[in-house]
């Protein structure tokens, strides 16, 4: 396999390696090569040289909203890796783990794992949240275990798996008993502060709250789990209606 500077070349080679990927909803999705164009020049898209790009209006539809994003916005040549890359929904919907081994679409859950345990370098991860935008050509190969770029749907995020450990055991053991969105907004209900216990609360208060506008709080604050969702289940990450409301914010 050359060595690719491009994600999304390096995505589609991924998918070359292993065709057929699991969805997280418990399907298949199967990549083609990619059709092979005519057009020789820049990707309007990527910015890569091409020798087998296609029309861009055949490619960009009306309804493509990141044209402020493309590389070469002179040109009229997409690339065929762009092109393929956005003929496959499965690539928008679905959070995406390039390797050299092949191509996987996580669940936040396995997400989570990659973030704590990263693959061999190379790789591309992009962690998508609403699955309406296409992340893979924001995203970035990485080449450190140590510290590397996640595409967190419309940021990029620097984690670090050693810090990132220790924000996310913080982040759910605050979530063993509070909501994301206390966590997320840092007003905290009394009642629950009182029954998790007001010392260890402001332990863990004290750690989280500093990062608490950061890329990798929020991408922490995404992937955290609580004990039951180890067995498959997936939500947003907690309720969001209480009997008793919000009498006083302490964060
Ligand atoms: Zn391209």
């Amino acid at each position: 396999m050359r060595e690719q500077t491009c994600p999304v070349a390096f995505i589609y080679d991924a998918a070359r390696a292993t065709p057929d990927v699991a969805t997280p909803s418990g399907g298949m999705t199967h990549y083609d090569p990619a059709p092979l164009g005519e057009m020789a020049g820049t990707c309007w898209l990527c910015g890569c040289p091409t020798r087998h790009g296609h029309p861009r209006k055949r490619v960009i539809k009306p309804t493509f909203t990141d044209g402020n994003r493309a590389r070469a916005p002179w040109s009229d040549v997409v690339c065929e890796h762009c092109a393929w890359a956005l003929s496959y929904k499965s690539l928008r919907n679905y959070s995406i783990l390039a390797t050299k081994e092949g191509l996987l679409h996580p669940s936040r859950a396995e997400v989570r794992e990659v973030l704590l345990n990263p693959p061999e370098p190379p790789f591309v991860l992009c962690a998508a949240t609403s699955g309406q935008r296409w992340l893979h050509f924001k995203g970035a190969i990485a080449h450190s275990k140590a510290r590397f770029g996640v595409r967190f749907e419309d940021v990029p995020v620097w984690v670090a798996p050693e810090s990132f450990r220790a924000l996310l055991e913080s982040i759910e053991e605050l979530y063993t008993a509070f909501t994301k969105a206390e966590i997320e907004s840092g007003n905290y209900q009394v009642h629950r502060i009182l029954r998790f216990g007001m010392k260890r609360w402001e332990e863990l208060i004290e750690r989280v709250a500093p990062h608490r506008k950061s890329g990798p709080f929020k991408l922490a604050l995404f992937v955290a789990q609580r004990e039951e969702q180890a067995n498959g289940k997936e939500d947003e990450g907690g309720c969001t209606t209480d009997s008793i409301p919000a009498t006083k914010t302490l964060l």
